[in-house]
């Protein structure tokens, strides 16, 4: 008899973002020079104070199972942040240490998923909330964030299945910061309608102005989970470092799911991430800047560009503006004629159809080429498809 997958995997579509790295990886491989605008992974390399602080540990025998929830150090050093962000007394016992922030929502939508129930999720949004929500046999259920989220849409959308609203602010992939009312008006809403909130905050760090936290809105406490993560605040995307922080009874689910299936994150990548937090108020600034001076002169050249509205975002290094034609056959087209990437916009839902998503993760000489090759590619008539 032949043997089967399951259909909750069988069905799922491959990461857009992991493919489109894996493609251009081949494409390097056979000798193809390509200029990456489309990589979610900022090019910093760890501090090198943070490596020498994972390899002391290794070398010290940190190469043990550690406690499954995470450094009770590290627990306590993100607590006081979350002090800090939410203006409310949180103590270590409500943060878990995940591999990624991935995980900690993975993980999160695990404990409050049943089968056949939905989860609203922003739109244009990250790649992988609808994939994590069909992998927990769920449904999921896409709203507008392009503007700013619709509150009447939100409602039209809920059913009595609805079990959770995802909040990413720092937006992937438009860098949309949500305003303080916004999320005031989505917290009042999980509340009237007896929601989960998970709120994903993992480029908040690279804020370019104040920064409203959705952990500051009154009322939450018994229903708002928060995914936080190293990879984008310190350039430590690899380690695999990241955190979820909830109330006690989906604290305990996650718990149990983290000890039954990787049990913890290595004991020196803690020690990493330990070392990262007390070099935060150095490197933060630094990395703001670097990615601000980036942003500021590839925004204004992209917004010359005939057809195109190209907003300057308030966080992070994604630019996605709307250009003129079909996305995809734009950025196909871009990397056969270019041999530059970016990702188009429909990869991240309906409503990013007629966008592309401009990351400036590479080498500012690489941008201001792939800036240069994408104004010649739209005044020289390469593309096909207007
Ligand atoms: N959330 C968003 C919006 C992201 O863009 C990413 C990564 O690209 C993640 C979460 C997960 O990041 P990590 O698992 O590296 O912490």
């Amino acid at each position: 008899m032949a043997v089967s997958l399951a259909q909750r995997v069988a069905s799922l579509a491959p990461s857009a973002t992991v493919q489109n790295s894996d493609q251009i990886r081949s494409l390097r491989e056979t000798g193809r020079r390509i200029l990456s605008l489309s990589s979610g992974d900022p090019n910093l390399v760890t501090d090198e104070r943070i490596v020498a602080a994972g390899c002391r540990a290794l070398q010290d025998g940190d190469t043990h199972y550690t406690a499954s929830a995470g450094l009770p150090r590290l627990r306590e050093r993100l607590a006081a942040r979350e002090c800090v962000r939410s203006g409310r007394q949180i103590n270590a016992d409500s943060i878990l240490i995940t591999p990624g922030g991935k995980f900690a929502l993975y993980a999160a939508l695990q404990s409050m998923v049943d089968p056949g129930d939905e989860v609203l999720l922003p739109d244009p949004g990250w790649v992988s909330y609808a994939a994590c929500v069909r992998l927990c046999g769920g449904r999921p259920v896409a709203v507008s964030s392009l503007g700013g989220f619709d509150l009447d849409e939100l409602r039209a959308r809920t059913t009595d299945r609805t079990r959770a609203i995802i909040v990413n602010s720092p937006l992937n992939p438009t860098g949309r910061v949500i305003p303080k009312e916004e999320l005031s008006a989505l917290a009042d809403f999980a509340r009237e309608r007896g929601l989960w909130i998970v709120f994903d905050q993992v480029y908040c760090d690279l804020a370019y102005d104040e920064f409203p936290f959705l952990q500051a809105e009154p009322g939450l406490e018994d229903r708002l989970i928060v995914v936080d993560s190293f990879s984008k605040t310190f350039g430590m995307t690899g380690w695999r470092l990241g955190a979820f922080i909830g109330p006690e009874p989906v604290r305990k689910a996650v718990a149990k799911i983290i000890q039954h299936s990787i049990y913890c994150v290595p004991g020196f990548v803690q020690q990493a991430g330990l070392r990262a937090l007390e070099l935060e108020a150095e490197l933060l600034p630094r990395y703001r800047e670097h990615f601000h001076k980036r942003l500021v002169p590839t925004q204004a050249a992209l917004a010359r560009l005939a057809g195109w509205e190209c907003p300057l975002p308030s966080a992070g290094f994604y630019l996605f503006p709307r250009i003129t034609g079909d996305d995809k056959a734009f950025a196909r087209d871009l990397l056969d004629t270019k041999a530059v990437a970016v990702m188009p916009g429909s990869a991240f839902g309906a409503a990013g159809a007629g966008h592309v998503r401009i990351a400036l993760t590479c080498p500012e000489e690489e941008i201001a080429e792939a800036v240069a090759a994408i104004a010649d590619f739209e005044r020289s008539g390469n593309r096909r498809n207007v």
